[in-house]
């Protein structure tokens, strides 16, 4: 197979930056951005008419006066963003699991998200503003460092969010930083089914709504946590102290007047110990000549259970499959997302299937297939029919109103775009 060969051009600031987007644009070249390659979905892939504008020197984070904003260079690693903030004693309450790979613009493009979630942790929650070079524009700040609400009018920053590489070159993001919350309560409670778990979350995802909460079905809790299944973990954070505490304290009498069983706080901890395991974990299946592969979809909560065991039916079907489980860590007044993890035979060909079957079902039931990964190469075909051509249509002269000269025309979606328009 010939190695693609690819142009890439790494600015060291923001003029820089500013240049080299200029440039492109007077000579009509593509760019396709890149951070640091974590993404799941194929997104920073770069097509092989465009060059590469890579963010690897665009690092560093500094708390701006006044304690509210980390403002993150684009390449700056996520537990940098952290280390910043904690230095003046604040924090980010976004924590993915791959905070030591992810970037400021790569969250951002991607919409992720952390497990500070349902209180805080999708990246539209935390990001205040971000800095961007827009083709004929140059950099604009989209968002507000005035306005604590971010926006003034209609919202451009939400444009921006989830463009994975489309709209224009991130350079800078501001993240809101907080105070350190003063106590934590935490709670495990093992559910008699996993309905069961589910009401209990829908119940509280409308009011005091833990700060972390995760349901997780039988099977990620025994091969996961040795521990019987399903469970619903979730913890209360509060700034002054007693609150925390008696939200707990009220949780676990939920937990049993459902019939369930209160657990230790050693339940908890393991299971959010276990996310920063995870290369150890990759590297023994791969011993074992097994890989394993995550799916995020999302649901209201009308269909959420029947979506979570369909689609982990269907999964378990597929040959070269050797377990399936899932948790939902992401929840909403009117539902949640359900994270699927599939452990089967090392063979390119088996996730493949295994993604087609998972999306189809999902797409076949009304539930949505994308959450806090994106939307990228993988989920495309899908993410197109979710979206609708209507949709599509204004979603594309937005993209292109941002990016008039359409040099950031590489994105999966954009070249979607440009076909579209070219009919
Ligand atoms: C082990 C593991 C665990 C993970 N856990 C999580 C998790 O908990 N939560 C979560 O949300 N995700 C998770 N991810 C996915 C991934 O880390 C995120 O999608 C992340 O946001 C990608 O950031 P990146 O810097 O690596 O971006 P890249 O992969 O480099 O790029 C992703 C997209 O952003 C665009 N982009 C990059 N830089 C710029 C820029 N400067 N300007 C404009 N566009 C840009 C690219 O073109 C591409 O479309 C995980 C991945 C791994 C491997």
């Amino acid at each position: 197979m010939k190695t693609p060969r690819f142009l890439v051009v790494e600015p060291g600031s923001v003029d820089e930056a500013i240049a080299v987007v200029e440039a492109a644009r007077e000579r009509g070249v593509c760019l396709h951005p890149w951070s640091s390659g974590s993404g799941v979905l194929g997104a920073a892939l770069p097509p092989g008419e465009c060059a590469v504008v890579s963010t690897s020197r665009l690092r560093g984070a500094e708390v701006l006066a006044g304690g509210q904003i980390v403002h993150s260079m684009a390449g700056t690693r996520i537990h940098e963003v952290l280390a910043a903030a904690e230095e003046k004693g604040l924090t980010v309450p976004l924590l993915p699991q791959s905070l030591e790979l992810a970037s400021a613009a790569g969250v951002v493009s991607t919409l992720a998200s952390g497990m500070i979630q349902p209180g805080a942790g999708n990246v539209e929650d935390v990001v205040q503003y971000v800095d961007i070079v827009l083709s004929g524009d140059g950099l604009v700040r989209l968002g507000s460092d005035v306005n604590p609400r971010g926006r003034v009018g209609p919202s451009l920053l939400d444009a921006v969010l989830g463009s994975e590489g489309g709209a224009g070159l991130i350079v800078g993001v501001g993240f809101r930083a907080r105070a350190r919350p003063r106590s934590e309560a935490r709670i495990a409670c093992r559910t008699r089914s996993l309905s069961d778990a589910l009401r209990i979350a829908r119940r509280l995802s409308q009011w005091n709504t833990p700060h972390v909460m995760r349901v997780i079905d039988e099977d990620e809790a025994s091969l996961m946590f040795s521990e019987e299944g399903p469970l619903l973990v979730a913890s209360y954070y509060a700034a002054v102290k007693g609150i925390a505490e008696a939200l707990g304290d009220t949780l676990k009498a939920e937990c049993e007047s459902a019939g369930g069983e209160v657990l230790g706080e050693e339940v908890y901890e393991r299971v959010f110990a276990e996310r920063w395991r995870y290369a150890e974990r990759l590297e023994s299946l791969y011993k074992a000549g097994l890989w394993a592969d995550t799916i995020d979809i999302a649901a209201g909560w009308d269909l959420l259970e029947d979506a979570w065991r369909r689609v982990k039916s269907r999964l378990s079907k597929v040959k070269g499959v050797v377990a399936v489980m899932a948790h939902s860590g992401h929840f909403y007044p009117g539902g949640a997302a359900v994270y699927f993890i599939v452990v089967g035979e090392a063979r390119p060909s088996v996730f493949a299937r295994a993604w087609r079957e998972a999306l189809d079902e999902a797409a076949s039931l009304g539930a949505s297939v994308t959450h806090h990964h994106g939307i990228g190469r993988a989920k495309l075909p899908w993410a197109l029919r979710e979206l609708g051509e209507a949709r599509l249509r204004v979603l594309c002269r937005v993209l292109d109103a941002l990016d008039p000269y359409r040099v950031f025309r590489g994105s999966p979606l954009r070249r979607v775009c440009m076909r579209l328009t070219a009919r």
